[in-house]
């Protein structure tokens, strides 16, 4: 039977078509685009419904609420289509692909984000493959998972990162495997799929949950930082030197985690490295942090990172279960067991 897929275009470079003011999303040119493009439509191809994020946008404007709309999409027509592409811009991309991985509760269909370098419109665009690809992908059903198809690589949602500004090649999955290679084929790496989620589909919609992010570097004053250490602030993800080193034995650092402590924010270490794990304790200088309570994010990504910690304060959970969890695999983020295999 023919699979049935739901486009949903949210904006970005892949939709742009030239205006007086440069490229813009223009929803009726891309529609059209799309019904006149032969791969598209071909008898190989599975059937699609398209729909759009009113208004569209450029996804450096991407916000929680923004994933709600896109996450709502999904959920409201769950059972109406075998799988989902997204179409969105790649600047934001690796973190709507990580938030929508937690949030998508139990999703056993393919959902699989893409976009473009070049927008749909140009001759040397790259978005006839990523999109053609990514309709194959999401028909044949063997990923169900949330997933990003881009430049010949699938890769697992959450895992993903964009590395490059120009290349046709803009993310990598630095600490997992690919999910699927499209070369001649596509041939997918079973092993390293998501085991399929077990209990009833579920939307968890994302609160507006304030979050930080610092980035260490030689020479940080941090007491200039100490400012945004308020009550406020529910979590906060903590780019160190790699293994999850920071400046001074951590010493300098001691009064801002006092005062998270203190206020109850959630703070997790990850590594400026792409490649490899935080391994908190390892060297004097990270010692600090592990023994003021923060957590350890071991190999996930700075976007998996802020979105879990969306989701997690989304989902209600106290600071202790939060902390628990951020250092617990969830939905194939980071490389430990599974938290549902925890005691
Ligand atoms: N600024 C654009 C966006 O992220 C870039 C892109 O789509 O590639 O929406």
């Amino acid at each position: 039977m023919t699979k049935k897929i739901l486009l949903i275009y949210t904006g970005g470079t892949i939709g742009m078509t030239a205006t007086a003011n440069g490229y813009a999303p223009q929803k009726e040119a891309f529609h059209q685009l799309l019904h006149s493009m032969p791969g598209l439509n071909a008898d190989v191809m599975p059937e699609w419904d398209i729909i759009d994020m009113d208004p569209l946008l450029d996804s450096a404007n991407m916000t929680a609420h923004e994933w709600n709309k896109i996450g709502g999409m999904i959920a409201d027509h769950y059972e109406a289509y075998d799988g989902f592409v997204v179409l969105h811009g790649t600047d934001t991309m690796a973190y709507t692909a990580s938030a929508l991985s937690f949030m998508l509760e139990n999703c056993r269909k393919p959902v699989v984000l893409t976009g473009a370098q070049i927008p749909l419109c140009e001759v040397r665009s790259d978005a006839r493959d990523n999109l053609l690809t990514a309709m194959l992908i999401a028909g044949e059903g063997v990923v169900k998972e949330v997933c990003l198809y881009f430049g010949g690589s699938l890769l697992r949602g959450n895992r993903a990162t964009k590395f490059s500004s120009d290349g046709l090649i803009a993310f990598i999955s630095p600490n997992y495997p690919l999910l699927a290679e499209a070369g001649i084929s596509i041939k997918y790496n079973t092993s390293a799929l998501l085991k399929p989620q077990r209990g009833p589909f579920r939307l968890r919609r994302m609160d507006d949950v304030p979050i930080g992010v610092l980035k260490i570097f030689p020479g940080i004053q941090f007491e200039l930082f100490e400012a945004i250490m308020t009550e406020k602030l529910r979590g906060i993800v903590i780019e160190t030197f790699g293994a999850g080193n920071i400046p001074g034995s951590g010493t300098a650092l001691l009064p801002i985690i006092r005062r998270a402590y203190a206020n109850g924010t959630v703070l997790t270490v990850c590594s400026q490295c792409p490649q490899g794990a935080v391994a908190l304790g390892a060297y004097e200088t990270s010692t600090a942090l592990k023994n003021a309570g923060a957590v350890s994010g071991y190999d996930i990504t700075t976007e998996a990172a802020v979105t879990k910690l969306y989701y997690l304060f989304s989902c209600g959970f106290d600071t202790d279960s939060v902390k628990h969890l951020m250092e617990s695999n969830l939905r194939g983020e980071m490389t430990r067991r599974d938290a549902s295999e925890e005691k």
